[in-house]
Order: C-alpha cells, then sequence, then structure tokens
C-alpha cells in the first residue's frame, strides 16, 4: 500500500503521524511511504531519517493527499485537509467528531473511510491511542506545576523535594487513572509527599499494591477532596468520566482555604475542566491567577514535548498502521475487533454509534 503522511498544519502543532522507524517497518512489509518534507521537523526528525528509512520525500501537502492510499496524521484534519481527502481513500489519525459537526459533514462528503484514534479500543476496556497522551501530560503535569509552584511565576516557593531539615511538598492528585497513576508517580519521585483520591476502590487498591511506600490514597468523598486541598501546595486534577464534562471538584469557594501561592494543574481541562475556576490555556501563556491560587490549564499537554509525544504515539499506532497497510482496512478490522472501534467513517456514513448519537446523527 503507498501510506502517505503529511506535515500537520493546526496551530501549535509539533507531532508527525509517523516516525522514522514506523517508516522503516512498513518499508520492511513492503509498503510505499511518502512524507511531507519537514514533516518530522518539530518533533526532530529531519527528512534524511526518513529518507535512511526507505520512504520517499514529496514537496507539498496536494502530493501526499492525491497519491496515498492511506493517509496517518495525528490532529483531525483541517478544512484545507477535508478538501484534498478523496472516495476510498484511508485516514488514520486522531478525529474526535463528536463537537465538530463541521469536520463530521466534510469527511461524510468526501467518501472518504475514517479511523480514528480515540475509538480504537483494547482487550482491559482500554483506549490504547490514547493512553500514551495520558501518560505524556501525566508525566508532565508535576514538572509543570513545579515550575509554577516557583516565586517568580507567582507561585509559593516550595520545592517539590525539600531538604534535609525542609518538609517537601504536599502533592494531591485527584483521579488515579492513567493521568493520575504517572502524575502521582513523578510527584513522588521529585520527593513530594503525594496524595491520590479516587471514587474508584479497586483503583485506590491497585494504587497501593503498586506504590504503597511512595504514596498515599484516599477516597475522593466530597470532605476528604476538601481537606486534602487545603493542606496541598499542588492539585493535579485527573479526573474523567467517560463521555461526560469533568465534575467540578475544587470550587472558587475551596480557593479561600488553600495556601495563597498554591498551584491547581488541570489536566482534565480539554474534558472543561474539574476545577470551577479553570479555563483553558496555551503553552504561550499557560498559567493564571485566580484568588491567590496559580492555575495551568494548558489543553494540549503533549504537544510541549512534541518528541516524547510523537514517539510514544507512534509505538501505539505502528502495529495498527500496519495492519491496516498489510491486510486493507476491511480485513484488519474483521480480524481485529478492537481496532474496528476506530472506524468513524466510511462512504459517507458515520459507523461508530456513539460518535453518531453524540452528533444526534444516524448510523
Ligand atoms: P482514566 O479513565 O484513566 O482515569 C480517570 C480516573 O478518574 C479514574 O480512575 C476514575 O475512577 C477517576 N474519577 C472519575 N470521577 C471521579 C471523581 N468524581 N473523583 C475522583 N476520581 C474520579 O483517564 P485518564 O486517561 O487518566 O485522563 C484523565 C483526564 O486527562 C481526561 O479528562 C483526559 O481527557 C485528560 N487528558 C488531558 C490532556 C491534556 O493535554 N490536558 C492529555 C491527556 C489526557
Amino acid at each position: 500500500m503507498r501510506i502517505g503522511c503529511p506535515t500537520e498544519i493546526k496551530a501549535q502543532e509539533f507531532r508527525v503521524g509517523i516516525t522514522p522507524n514506523a517508516a522503516r517497518e512498513a518499508v520492511s512489509h513492503g509498503h510505499e511511504v511518502l512524507i511531507q518534507s519537514g514533516a518530522g521537523l518539530g518533533a526532530g526528525f529531519p527528512d534524511e531519517d526518513y529518507a535512511d528509512a526507505g520512504a520517499s520525500i514529496v514537496a507539498t501537502a496536494d502530493e501526499i493527499f492525491e497519491r496515498a492510499e492511506m493517509v496517518v496524521k495525528v490532529k483531525e484534519p483541517q478544512a484545507a485537509e477535508r478538501a484534498m481527502l478523496r472516495e476510498g481513500q484511508l485516514l488514520f489519525t486522531y478525529l474526535h467528531l463528536a463537537p465538530d459537526p463541521a469536520q463530521t459533514d466534510d469527511l461524510l462528503k468526501s467518501g472518504a473511510t475514517c479511523i480514528a484514534y480515540e475509538t480504537v479500543t483494547d482487550a482491559r476496556g482500554g483506549l490504547p491511542l490514547l493512553a500514551p497522551m495520558s501518560e505524556v501530560a501525566g508525566r508532565l503535569a508535576p514538572q509543570m506545576g513545579a515550575w509554577t509552584l516557583q516565586k517568580a511565576n507567582g507561585g509559593r516557593g516550595v520545592l517539590m523535594g525539600g531538604i534535609p531539615g525542609v518538609t517537601p511538598a504536599s502533592v494531591v492528585v485527584i483521579g488515579g487513572g492513567v493521568v493520575g497513576t504517572h502524575a502521582a508517580r513523578i510527584a513522588a519521585g521529585m520527593g513530594a509527599d503525594v496524595t491520590v483520591l479516587d471514587k474508584s476502590l479497586p483503583r485506590l487498591r491497585q494504587l497501593d499494591e503498586l506504590f504503597s511506600r511512595d504514596m498515599n490514597t484516599r477516597y475522593a468523598s466530597g470532605g476528604n477532596i476538601a481537606e486534602a486541598v487545603a493542606e496541598a501546595d499542588m492539585v493535579i486534577g485527573a479526573v474523567l468520566i467517560p463521555g461526560a464534562a469533568a465534575p467540578k471538584l475544587v470550587t472558587r469557594d475551596m480557593l479561600s482555604t488553600m495556601k495563597p501561592g498554591a498551584v491547581l494543574v488541570d489536566v482534565a481541562i480539554d474534558q472543561g475542566g474539574c476545577f470551577e475556576t479553570s479555563k483553558a490555556t496555551t503553552h504561550q501563556d499557560p498559567i493564571f491567577e485566580v484568588d491567590g491560587i496559580l492555575h495551568y490549564c494548558v489543553a494540549n499537554m503533549p504537544g510541549a514535548v512534541a518528541r516524547s509525544s510523537t514517539i510514544g504515539l507512534g509505538n501505539a499506532t505502528m502495529p495498527f498502521m500496519l495492519a491496516l497497510a498489510d491486510k486493507g482496512w476491511k480485513q484488519a478490522c474483521r480480524d481485529d475487533a478492537h481496532l474496528a472501534q476506530g472506524l468513524n467513517v466510511h462512504a459517507g456514513q458515520i459507523t461508530n454509534a456513539p460518535v453518531a448519537e453524540a452528533l444526534g446523527r444516524d448510523h
């Protein structure tokens, strides 16, 4: 199959859909790989790395969309890209169609077959093509929180690990899923005193078994959250209720109980945020203050570490990309019910029931 990878054109997107390693693998399976010149630069992969891997470098996105049987990307196709998609072409990328009727209409009109990373599932009920980005955001959260805690950034001026004779920072993580687990691990690794709160007792048991010496667990009742937040130097919001907006677990009133200059990192901001006072920010202007409490609410945290994120995403997408290329999408989806869950649009129809329901459309 001829696989094409254009340069991402969404603002502030530095990742790339195919790494040189993934290109090499596809070429070794007998496929032709076309990479738009410069597509990998934001993630630190020059054209030569792709050429060494056996890929062909082409000058324009038009050429990629014209020649490729499968287009592999990171972000949902932008309007200019959607205009280039054609009937029978396979698109493999994040789509997030539910809140995006304009994109949905264009994909339906294109006649392309569109497989969305975010709805591919795994045998344990997880989302394997979202998990690496949650891992990145989770590990980045204490790093960005620690920076925000510094005095020059308006924070309390507290060192995560303390020093001998000085207590470490108190870090509270609300939600102990993928983001929360990785955030707690890194915060504990920096020497902070870490407490994870979750509504799920099985999840708290797992965390306790895995990390009992490194962190405390606490049930996420309203009272426990209020107490933990009042004591915290940093609170990391990492809850998810699938398909719903994040619940507001820290209210504006609770800010007045917190230590001045404490930091809230709202990783759940892409689902509306789990702190009442959160609003989405960007890497250019990531923090703001409400009632003396610093907020870090960047909606696309993995973009800050585009190289690590690209490699992590590429590791997860590669086996699916190869299956699609080796077998064609029909056979690959017949053989793998989890990949089939990723099929969102085919031949002018929405093919994923929850996506159709969220959009109020037929499927
Ligand atoms: P996950 O499903 O693995 O974990 C969510 C956890 O929240 C679960 O353990 C669940 O039991 C817990 N939870 C649900 N309701 C709760 C409540 N009321 N109180 C306490 N805990 C509760 O999800 P995840 O992959 O860890 O993602 C967490 C959030 O981070 C999501 O909103 C996701 O979209 C977001 N995210 C943001 C970025 C970013 O760049 N900002 C990147 C990746 C993920």
